[in-house]
């Protein structure tokens, strides 16, 4: 029995790892709602309200946004499984996975058993594959996410601060405000990391996209300088250089080359 296509992110089951980051979201509404608010001075408060239920706001809609989207290839909704390559048009080709009709720059998702249009990773934070429909909005919901955490961390240093300097205020603001210091901590210490996997993928999707490179490219040229090394140190014969092997390889559709891209696509549903 062949597994079942998936066709968007929240489509059941749902990815422990996309469980894992709506839960992080609520604990930060929580935590700026009933920790940070009650015991920020007016006007941080005010600053602090603005900005970051804007930001929550917006990065709960690209959240959204992003899982619903189906990115699928647009050839496959009008293919017929099993065709023949020869009914293939111009910028069409064969799956050799699914048998599917498809465009030459998609490739077939493993996670997801279906081929996406420009296919860059599969996510397990959104349970969706990221190709050309939904990548705008990836990038967009990284930037804001970014700016949110940011704000989580840059407001905890603000009531460090006020505890620190202004003890007797900040205790009179709320009862027990031992408990709201380590809620403080607790959220400071999430959000740095949270801070520092973002500011990761961020600099990355930087770097692949000033190198013309999908993040299924960068893996594939890796995995390939990799071989190449050991080929070196095995036969001791000069092999080709990686970046004629990947100016070869990276315009195919995934199916060719000898080389297992359902692997590849797997193994690198994204590290985020
Ligand atoms: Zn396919
Ligand atoms: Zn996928």
């Amino acid at each position: 029995m062949s597994k079942p296509i998936r066709r968007t992110g929240f489509q059941l089951p749902l990815n422990s790892y996309q469980i894992g980051s709506w839960v992080i979201n609520l604990f930060n509404l929580l935590m700026s709602s009933i920790i940070y608010m009650p015991t920020l001075p007016l006007g941080s408060q005010v600053a602090y309200g603005i900005l970051f239920y804007i930001t929550e706001v917006i990065v709960v809609i690209l959240a959204i946004v992003a899982t619903a989207i189906d990115p699928s290839d647009i050839f496959l909704k009008s293919s017929t499984k099993s065709k023949d390559a020869m009914e293939c048009e111009i910028g069409q080709s064969i799956c050799t996975i699914c048998n599917s009709t498809v465009g030459n720059l998609s490739k077939h998702c493993g996670e997801c058993n279906k081929c996406v249009d420009q296919f860059d990773h599969h996510c397990k934070w959104l349970n969706n594959c990221i190709g050309v429909r939904n990548y705008s909005i990836f990038i967009s919901l990284l930037w804001c996410l970014e700016a949110n955490t940011l704000l989580l961390i840059i407001f905890a240093i603000v009531l460090f601060s006020e505890f620190n300097n202004n003890r007797s205020d900040y205790s009179s603001r709320v009862d027990n405000h031992e408990v709201y210091l380590a809620f403080t901590v607790i959220t400071f210490i999430v959000n740095l990391l949270v801070l520092a996997g973002n500011t990761y993928l961020i600099t990355f999707h930087s770097y692949i996209k000033c190198k013309g490179m999908s993040t299924f490219d960068f893996i594939l040229m890796r995995r390939e300088k990799k071989a190449n090394q050991e080929n070196k140190k095995d036969s001791g014969v000069k092999t080709p250089s990686d970046n004629s092997f990947y100016a070869e390889n990276k315009n195919t559709t995934g199916k060719d080359k000898n080389v297992n891209h359902e692997d590849i696509a797997a193994e690198f549903s994204d590290k985020r």
